[in-house]
């Protein structure tokens, strides 16, 4: 167990970064934050220290790992290669990321640990997309690599100009998913210790627009069961990575019976479906992975009441005052200089009704 006072670092400067920080700080650590010095560094404003520095600035990453007692991420991108060498314990693994910034690589890694996922093929010129197409005429062309919010990604129907589509994700090596006709998307957000013990949020639904996640809900379409073979899917995962903090995997709900849920994508870190837990659960998913990468034991996941979260995207944050005159609304801001289209500045957690713990 860390001792209170010793020092979490964090590596990505995001919102994500900065509950992980205000979680780490409210359990009596020190927090220090590393962050491109190009990013609207949000998560800065809650650091005892922080360093400005490329991912790629080796000397500056092995500098603040030197700096701290357990290094962390928020962000799943950050280049494996900026983390050879460190000695101070990295959790969640690094192992992790390298399964989660391929989508071919994550796809392979869900299936071997049982997950089902859909059908999809690998991609890397446009007569690949074109020999793809055959088999998989609806669906969506992903880059590989370095999508978040939908970004990397073309829809392709039946209609659609092979060569623009590829030239739309930038001509970078993909893959061609089926597209899910789903009826509902949910998740799994799973806390494990050092110890190897876990514990699963409740799944909510999620629902995305534009491929941004607009808003979760719980009550969800999940029941008891599925959500219980969920848990023993992402438990097996993480038992194969050895991993350690929260981790976030994504699912569409098929409404087939015969397979149920399919996997969409895993991520090594806190996840945006998992804010509800800051106003909806009796340890949120940020203290939790704080309590796990500092060895300490996991708090309840108990979900304390029925719950909405809707995130503020660009001018949705012009709305707060109108939230504030909501007492049952909960309010998280970023505090993020520029709104932009597309960009995440708050969310608001919408208490429906308060539940009695089991
Ligand atoms: P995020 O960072 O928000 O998770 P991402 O860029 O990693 O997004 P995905 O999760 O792959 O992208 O896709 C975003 C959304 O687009 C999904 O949540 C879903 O709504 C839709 N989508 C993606 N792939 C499929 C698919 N194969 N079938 C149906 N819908 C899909
Ligand atoms: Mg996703």
């Amino acid at each position: 167990m860390l001792p209170i006072g010793a020092t979490i670092g964090i590596v990505g400067g995001g919102q994500l970064g900065r509950m992980l920080g205000l979680a780490a700080l409210d359990l009596g650590f020190r927090v220090h934050v590393f962050a491109p010095p190009d990013g609207d560094n949000v998560a800065f404003a809650i650091a005892h220290d922080t360093v400005a520095a490329p991912y790629e600035d080796a000397a500056a990453m092995a500098g603040f790992a030197a700096g701290v007692d357990v290094l962390t991420y928020e962000f799943e991108n950050v280049p494996v290669g900026a983390l050879e060498g460190i000695a101070t314990a990295i959790r969640p693994a690094p192992a992790a990321l390298l399964k989660a910034q391929d989508r071919l690589v994550e796809k392979a890694f869900l299936a071997q640990c049982g997950l089902p996922v859909g059908p999809h093929l690998p991609v890397a010129s446009v007569a690949d997309l074109d020999a793809a197409r055959a088999q998989i005429p609806d669906g969506f062309l992903k880059a590989r690599r370095l999508g978040y919010d939908g970004k990397g990604q073309a829809r392709i129907t039946p209609e659609t100009d092979s060569e623009a589509a590829f030239a739309a994700i930038g001509g970078a090596p993909a893959i061609l998913e089926e597209r899910i006709p789903f009826v509902a998307e949910t998740s799994l957000i799973l806390a494990r210790g050092a110890d190897g013990a876990s514990r699963a949020y409740a799944m909510t639904r999620n629902t995305h627009e534009a491929g941004i996640l607009r808003r979760t809900d719980f009550p969800s379409p999940i029941d008891a069961a599925l959500a219980t073979t969920a848990e023993r899917w992402v438990a097996d995962l993480c038992e194969a990575l050895d991993y350690v903090g929260v981790i976030g995997v994504e699912f569409f709900v098929t409404g087939d019976p015969a397979q149920p849920l399919i996997a969409n994508e895993m991520a090594p870190r806190v996840h945006n479906t998992g804010h509800w837990t800051m106003d909806g659960a009796a340890t949120c998913q940020f203290e939790n992975h704080i309590r796990a990468i500092a060895g300490w034991p996991l708090g309840s996941t108990q979900r304390t009441a029925d719950i909405t979260m809707v995130n503020l995207i660009g001018d949705d944050i012009d709305e707060l005052p109108a939230h504030l005159q909501n007492p049952a609304a909960l309010p998280h801001v970023y505090g993020k200089r520029e709104t932009r289209a597309g960009r995440k500045m708050g969310h608001v957690n919408f208490i429906a009704s308060p539940v009695d713990f089991d």
